[in-house]
């Protein structure tokens, strides 16, 4: 996107070249002042709809224009801002070449079948410059003319000729820019395309190399995605709603309170994971006449957790010395299916 931009409002290649090099007139400060202004929007949108995932988007976008952000969705949507603007505006394929872990593992998911840019040597060499139109077993040359442009349109700068390298980002560029060089020579196009390294040495052609596309790493690999593919759809289904974690106030363990009941302390942690505010209703059993003292409700705005703080009574004569399993259920008000039960433990001295 921020390339389409770039060609949108500076024109192509030789026209960004050109401009490069021009004087810093009126015209120059204008291209700039919008590509750059255009980039800065689109990065800003990264950073946006990346804290949108973690904060409600539409309260986001108000509180955005209201400059009412708080202090680390600003922080947050400004720095991935800076990094979207300087990685995909000024750094491009610097990123690709040092900093993407891809290309140091692509080599080892690579094998004879897989189908990569190569350059032809077999009908390109020996590369040499000749007169358009002069057919190359004329000169005892190949097809190459050894005009560079594949080298010259190549993002990441390699020579293709010299076999595949960790620094190809598999951009094409180089098929595109050759095959508009063999159609100005009369030859064949293709002498850089997608091949694989079999299909080069066998005389392969897509018949024979699709032949060759179901092999065990293949198979391997597509299980391996396949079975992500479910694990996300199977997560995404399963999406629970509303999560509780009860955790015990370990400074009160158990205390013996008025009326001879045993009461102990918790927190319930109620995490609202919806787009909605909900009201959560809070029950306790697993011991007789167990019974919940103070508030046992909690309003929990969307997408937003909060800690309930819960009292639990029993008679003394409930269960004897020791601990006890008892069990907390946390449900929603407008919605029944909306329900954790959580177990706990209840100690009576
Ligand atoms: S663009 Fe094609 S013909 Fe020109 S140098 Fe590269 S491989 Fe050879
Ligand atoms: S595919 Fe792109 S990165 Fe790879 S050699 Fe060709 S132009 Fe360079």
């Amino acid at each position: 996107m921020f390339m389409w931009i770039e060609e949108k409002i500076e024109g192509k290649r030789s026209a960004r070249i050109k401009l490069d090099k021009a004087p810093l007139d009126a015209r120059k400060l204008t291209r700039r002042g919008l590509k750059y202004g255009a980039w800065i929007l689109l990065a800003l949108w990264t950073g946006f709809t990346l804290v949108g995932y973690f904060t409600p988007i539409k309260e986001l976008w108000v509180s955005f224009w209201s400059w009412n952000l708080g202090p680390w969705e600003t922080f947050w949507i400004f720095f991935y801002a800076a990094f979207t603007y300087a990685f995909a505006g000024h750094m491009r394929e610097q990123v690709c070449l040092y900093m993407c872990p891809y290309a140091r593992f692509q080599g080892v998911m690579f094998d004879p079948d897989t189908l990569v840019i190569t350059y032809d040597p077999e009908r390109g060499e020996p590369r040499g410059q000749r007169k358009k139109g002069v057919a190359p077993q004329s000169i005892g040359k190949g097809d190459c003319v050894d005009c560079d442009i594949c080298v010259q349109v190549c993002p990441t700068g390699i020579d293709i000729r010299d076999g595949l390298q960790y620094e190809c980002i598999g951009c094409a560029a180089c098929i595109d820019a050759c095959d508009a060089v063999m159609a100005q020579m009369n030859y064949p196009k293709g002498l850089i395309r997608y091949t694989t390294e079999n299909a080069l040495e066998r005389h392969w052609g897509m018949k024979e190399i699709l032949a060759h596309v179901v092999r065990p790493r293949i198979v391997i690999y597509s299980l391996i995605l396949a079975g992500l593919t479910l694990a996300l759809i199977w997560g995404l289904a399963n999406k629970a709603d509303l999560r509780v974690n009860v955790l015990r106030d370990r400074a009160i363990l158990a205390r013996e309170v008025e009326g001879g009941l045993i009461e102990n302390v918790y927190r319930l942690q109620v995490m609202n994971v919806t787009e909605q505010a909900h009201r959560y209703t809070v029950s306790v059993s697993g011991l007789n006449d167990i019974r919940l003292e103070g508030a046992s409700s909690i309003e929990v705005p969307a997408v937003t957790t909060k800690t309930l703080p819960i009292l639990v009574r029993v008679p003394l004569e409930s269960g004897q010395k020791g601990a006890h399993m008892i069990y907390f259920d946390v449900q929603a008000e407008n919605n029944s299916g909306m329900a954790v039960h959580e177990k706990a433990t209840f100690l009576i001295p």
